[in-house]
Order: structure tokens, then sequence, then C-alpha cells
């Protein structure tokens, strides 16, 4: 039985101190990187339908602004607690400097089940989340966007509180907006689609052809299917087993992604899927395939099961999926593990490119989108890629020696450390 501490910002500051350890980072420096700068957590009353009143905890932590305005995603999540909330936010940061976009890292979430809430529930706590957050937010201090359980319409609601506390128009507070209120094109997609470009140059590296080559995705929520509906009309897979919170399903000629999505947009889940087999998450993530996309949630793959991983490229579109046994495992077996913060850093480019477009008030094309995103996530791979080729080490420690030194240069040229 493996003994791994499986609390998520001590794995975040293990990894930073390996990396730290191999730039010869200097001691207050690391110090600096390892605890985020401000961590704000307010106590959110909700009135519910019957008339009762809920209190709720809602968090938010801005990890580092050295190279520009903190940004990352809100989860609404029973599990939420501030540590979650403080590794998200170092990710974050890593994540920004990595793709190289002017912005530092920040996380925030709310602990609760959205599931048992009714929509004007949701629309009360998105409102009053903005309500306690709002002076800690705006474009040139921080801006949130969605992430686990958290869609478009709450981004608008809470937009909307934002504009109607300052009495003016402010569409760049917040990412990931509905197109209708300053939402940018290809922004719902961009997760997944930013995984795919990375993912298509690993195969390149590899040398793996695409075309029909047999993956399976953990998690079917806006990363997964939209993993599963790309990576079949990009790249040509064949996806042959995906699974959400109920439960997985295979079939191993492949499914129709499509009727997939259709069929989980309309039961709720993708179990029961004509022509499928049920398999278990933890199955799943063993079966022999090209490509793994874990796609739901954190420490999905761990000393105790890594071993057990067949697939020779594991794109990690969900946010610390590995822990660091799992890691060395990982690498020792030859498996080639595209690091989150790079996997998924498709959505935050996205969302830097929606709140550019706000600011200036004029909006672009969805190719230009595409090019602008593809620009970015295929030089970030290969910026990694070269560290993790001349200096023989896994992809995430090459990919954090990019951005610590980035986000350290930052901290220096402002004479904090
Ligand atoms: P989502 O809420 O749209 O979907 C989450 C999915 O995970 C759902 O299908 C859910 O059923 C499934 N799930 C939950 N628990 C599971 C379990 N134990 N086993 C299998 N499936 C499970 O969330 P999302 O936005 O797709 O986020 C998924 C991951 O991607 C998270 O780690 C998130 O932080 C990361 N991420 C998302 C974005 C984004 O733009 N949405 C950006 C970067 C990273």
């Amino acid at each position: 039985m493996s003994k791994e501490n499986l609390n998520l910002f001590k794995i975040a500051q293990s990894q930073l101190d390996k990396a730290a350890e191999i730039l010869g980072l200097e001691e207050p420096v690391r110090l600096f990187l390892r605890e985020p700068m401000r961590e704000f957590i307010f106590t959110i009353p909700l009135k519910m339908d019957d008339g009762s009143t809920r209190i709720f905890k809602g968090y938010r932590v801005q990890y580092n602004n050295a190279r520009g305005p903190t940004k990352g995603g809100l989860r609404w999540h029973p599990d939420e607690t501030i540590d979650t909330v403080r590794a998200l936010a170092a990710w974050m940061t890593w994540k920004t400097a990595v793709v190289d976009i002017p912005l530092g890292g920040a996380k925030g979430g709310i602990t609760c089940n959205p599931k048992e809430l009714s929509l004007t529930e949701r629309e009360r706590l998105a409102r009053g989340y903005m309500r306690a957050f709002a002076r800690i937010l705006g474009v040139t201090k921080d801006v949130p966007a969605p992430d686990v359980y958290t869609t478009p319409q709450i981004m608008a609601w809470m937009m909307d509180e934002y504009e109607a506390i300052l009495g003016q128009s402010h569409p760049g507070v917040i990412t990931g907006k509905p197109l209708p209120l300053g939402g940018s094109e290809g922004r719902m997609d961009a997760t997944a689609r930013g995984g795919l470009y990375v993912t298509r140059e690993a195969c390149r590296e590899l040398g793996i052809a695409p075309k029909g080559t047999a993956v399976a995705i953990q998690g079917f929520g806006n990363a997964g299917q939209f993993a599963a509906t790309l990576g079949v009309e990009m790249l040509g897979f064949k996806v042959i087993a995906v699974s959400d919170s109920r439960g997985g399903i295979i079939n191993t000629n492949g499914f129709d992604v499509g009727a997939l999505v259709a069929y989980k947009n309309r039961t709720g889940a993708v179990s029961g899927f004509p022509g499928s087999n049920p398999i278990s998450n933890e199955n799943l993530l063993e079966l022999d395939v090209e490509v793994l996309f874990p796609s739901a949630l954190e420490n999905t793959i761990t000393g105790e099961n890594a071993r057990k991983i067949r697939a020779k490229i594991v794109c990690e579109l969900a946010n610390g999926p590995t822990t660091p046994e799992a890691d060395s495992i990982l690498f020792k077996n030859g498996v080639f593990v595209i690091p989150d913060f790079l996997a998924n850093a498709g959505g935050v480019t996205v969302s830097y490119f929606e709140q550019v477009q706000n600011t200036y008030n004029y909006y672009w094309q969805l190719d230009e989108v595409h090019r602008q995103l593809d620009l970015r996530m295929t030089k970030a791979f290969k910026d990694v890629f070269k560290i993790h080729k001349a200096r023989e080490l896994d992809m995430r420690t090459s990919a954090y020696l990019i951005s610590v030194d980035r986000v350290a240069t930052a901290c220096r040229l402002r004479g904090w450390v």
C-alpha cells in the first residue's frame, strides 16, 4: 500500500521544489514561490427557493502576479478546500508562464454541490460570490473563468453583478462568457483543442500516426467531450472508452462521438449508450490505448496504479491527475506525459484572447482564434520538449524549469526577491 501524500498543495510545492533544485534557485525565491501571495475566504449566505438560508464558503487565491494580473477558474465542488484552490492557483501561475501570456495565476471556488441547487439558487450563489469578491477582481487585478461545474451562464450572472456594483460596462472582469455578452469565439472547446495541438506534436515526435489510433478519455464534461469530438475531427482518433462520475463505457470499434455527446446531454450520463459495455473508471485508465486523456479530477494516476498504465501518451487535460510517485513510475516506464499546465493551457490562452478583445472592444473571427492558439500551444510544447530531450528530464519537470524561471525573473526585476 502506497503512503503517498495526496494533498494537492503539498504535491504542487514538491513539484516546485524539484524544479528549484535543478535550476539552483536562490532560497528566498523558492520560499516566495512556494506560497500564494494573497488568499481570501468569504462566507456567502444563500436564500434557498424554500425560504431557508444556507451558508457557503467561497475562496479566491491570487498566487502570483509578477507577470501580470492574475487569472484562473472558479470551481463549484463539494470537496473544494483552500488547499485545492492553492494548488490550482499555483498551477495557473506556471500555466500562464509556460504559454508566455502576460498574466499571473489565481483560482477560486465555492464548496457546494451545484447538482443539488436549482437554477435560481445557482444564480443567487453566483451573484453572492461576486458581491463578496468584487473588490479584489477586475481586468487590472484578477479575472476568473469557468472550471469544474461552472458554466458560461454562471460567468454571465457574475459579470452582470460586477457591472451593477461598478455602474459601468466591464466585460473583461470574467472570461468564458456566452458569445452575446462578450465571450470569445473558440472559448468553449479551447482547453481540449489546445490539448490536441500538443498531442499532435507529441505524436509527431514519438512517431505515432494519429489516424485510427485508439484513445480513452476519463471525464466527459467540457474538457473530455471536446477532446472526443475534436480528437476525431482534427486527428482522426478512434475513441474507444469514456467515463463520467457515474461510470465508464467501452466499444473497441470506436464510438460515434456525436451520438455519444447527444446521449450524455439527454440522459446526464454516458452509461447505457447503445452498443457499449460498462467499464470502471479504474479499468479505463489501464486500457491498451495510444493516448489517455485524464479529463476529470485530480489524483487519478497514483503510486497504486501507475505501473498498470499502458498508454504511450498521457495528455493531462485535468489539473493534477498524476501524483509525484506516479510521475516517476511513468517516466521510468517510458510513458510520455504531457503535463497538465501545458496540456490544458488552451483554456486560459483563449480566455486571455477574450480579455484582450473585451478590452479593445473588437472581436476576432474563429479561424484567427484557432491560428493564434495553435501558434502558442505548439511553441510552448516545442520549448518544453527541447529541454526534455537535452536534459533527459520528464516533461513536467522540463515545463517547470521554463515557468519557474520566467516567474522568478519577473519577481527579481520587480525587486521583490
Ligand atoms: P466539467 O464540470 O465540465 O466536467 C467534469 C467531468 O468529470 C464530468 O463529466 C464529471 O462527470 C466527470 N467526473 C467527476 N468526477 C469523476 C470521477 N471520479 N471519475 C470520472 N469522471 C468524473 O469540468 P471540466 O471543465 O471539463 O474540467 C475537467 C478538468 O479539466 C478539471 O481538472 C479542470 O480543472 C480541468 N480544466 C478545465 C478547463 C476548462 O476550460 N474547462 C481548463 C483547464 C483545466
